[in-house]
């Protein structure tokens, strides 16, 4: 099927439990399975699987310097190809589009490829929330390779998930603006991947991406 299989492992494992989990599952060329641990498990998930399978959950968007506890896309690119940006959890945080846009630059700078997460919060405009957070994240960016997870914020983590026909909605909205794959993200399981990747491009899985066995069923759909 060739889709875009993308876990979220959030601030979970060690490079252990990492090298655990990836003992028990196959990565073959149905899909493209990309990985992205903790930054502590990196350099494991990273060996056993390849930099072309891994990437970082956050970059920071300078170079080097003094910044105290950043990481920077030129370190990540020692071990990855995949920067994840934008995600709802750290915008919740402090991140604003103008810096998730300085990031997708930064990260594209240093040759990684970037997964931008956007997505509308429960009572927010959906098409205007996505074409704010769209203009303001790929300012300046090439878009040959940024990959768009489409995560409504309602979504993730809550068990809730948008229906089908909502997805390939959003889904055409983007593509409508961008050139670019675009993935859903949102309280997917192994139940119910296979209705929301006949409407996308791939899926981005944090919960059950947990679990070798139930991530195992997604990839291999
Ligand atoms: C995510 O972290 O991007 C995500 C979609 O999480 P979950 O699958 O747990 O909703």
């Amino acid at each position: 099927m060739n889709k875009i299989i993308a876990a979220n492992w959030k601030m979970n494992k060690s490079s252990k439990e990492a090298e655990d989990f990836l003992r028990r599952i196959e990565i073959s060329d149905k899909n493209t399975v990309i990985i992205f641990p903790s930054f502590t498990a990196l350099p494991a998930v990273s060996s056993i699987i390849g930099r072309h399978h891994s990437g970082a959950q956050n970059v920071f968007y300078e170079e080097k310097g003094a910044y105290t506890g950043e990481i920077s896309p030129v370190m990540v690119k020692e071990f990855a190809d995949y920067a994840l940006v934008g995600h709802s959890e750290r915008r919740a945080l402090w991140e604003t589009d103008e810096i998730i846009g300085k990031k997708v630059r930064a990260a594209q700078n240093a040759g990684l490829k970037v997964l931008l997460c956007v997505g509308e919060a429960g009572g927010q405009d959906r098409n205007r929330t996505l074409e704010t957070q769209l203009r303001k994240g790929l300012m300046g960016a090439n878009e040959k390779n940024i990959v768009i997870a489409y995560e409504p914020v309602w979504a993730i983590g809550t068990g809730l998930t948008a229906k089908a026909a909502e997805i390939a909605e959003a889904v055409s909205f983007i593509k409508a603006l961008h050139k670019c794959s675009v993935i859903y993200g949102g309280s997917v399981t192994a139940s119910n991947a296979k209705e929301m990747l006949s409407v996308c491009d791939g899926l981005l899985v944090g919960g059950a991406s947990l679990d070798a066995e139930g991530f195992r069923k997604i990839i291999e759909l």
